[in-house]
């Protein structure tokens, strides 16, 4: 797993804009689980959005086990992390594409094992050519809940050192949510996990919860700290 440091992030998205970021420092140990939280608007995907590299801070530092992320290349980059975000988009292909995507080699075993480890296996057996359905041709689509366990199956296959979460259950009634992350108390183990979330209900199975407000990092602590704390 990988340590994610930010340092003192300042950033604007416009000249004449209020700043996204605002000095904002944080620390992601490696093998942590920390959710981000705070008000719509706080920064919470600005600072996704930077530790991904599509948003470069005007000054402060973002280092990946101790390097200056702008010192690394992008591709090698992703290549280490997944990122889910809130409305995950799959491709005009078939479920199985859609999983080797992440890794072309990757046997039929490896994708059962993937898609059930996710809690997604049992729906793709039910769908019409089980694997080999075209996203496409499904006449409804698939639920929200259903694409996020496509896109945790996907996350499994990669075998990520970082596991970066936008609003992934943002969309999800209260049981598919609950589902999703019990698949990730599995993803989760060797990994460091991002979980940005609304709401603190979301947080609460992580072992830190960091609070944004207005681009900067305003309390820190475990579900039941913040709690206490009002
Ligand atoms: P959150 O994810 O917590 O809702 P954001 O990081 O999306 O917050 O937004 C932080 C601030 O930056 C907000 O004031 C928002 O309006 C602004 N912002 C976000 N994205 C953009 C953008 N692409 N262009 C201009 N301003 C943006
Ligand atoms: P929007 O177009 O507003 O961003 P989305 O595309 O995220 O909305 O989702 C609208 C609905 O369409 C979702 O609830 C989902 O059921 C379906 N959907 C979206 N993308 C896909 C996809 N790639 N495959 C199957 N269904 C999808």
């Amino acid at each position: 797993p990988l340590t994610i440091e930010l340092r003192d992030l300042h950033f604007r998205y416009a000249p004449e804009d209020a700043e996204a970021l605002a000095g904002c420092t944080a620390s992601f140990p490696a093998g942590s689980y920390t959710a981000i939280v705070g008000a719509s608007g706080a920064g919470k995907s600005t600072v996704a959005n930077a530790i991904l590299g599509f948003v470069q801070p005007d000054t402060g530092t973002i280092l990946v086990d101790g390097q200056d992320l702008r010192g690394i290349d992008r591709n090698a980059w992703h290549a280490q992390l997944a990122w889910i975000p809130q409305s995950p988009r799959l491709f005009y292909g078939s479920i199985a594409d859609n999983l080797r995507l992440v890794k072309p080699q990757a046997t039929d075993a490896e994708l059962r094992q993937a898609a059930q480890d996710a809690h997604a296996l049992e729906f793709i057996e039910r769908l019409p050519q089980s694997w080999d359905t075209r996203i496409g041709d499904l006449g409804q689509g698939l639920s929200g809940g259903q694409i996020q366990r496509i896109a945790l199956a996907r996350a499994f296959l990669k075998n990520p050192r970082l596991l970066l979460m936008d609003e992934a259950t943002a969309n999800l009634d209260m049981e598919s949510e609950s589902l999703f992350l019990d698949s990730l108390e599995k993803l989760r183990q060797g990994r460091t996990v991002i979980v940005i979330a609304h709401r603190l209900a979301t947080a609460q199975r992580a072992e830190r919860i960091i609070v944004i407000d207005a681009g900067r990092v305003v309390e820190t602590g475990s579900h039941q700290e913040l709690l206490a704390q009002g």
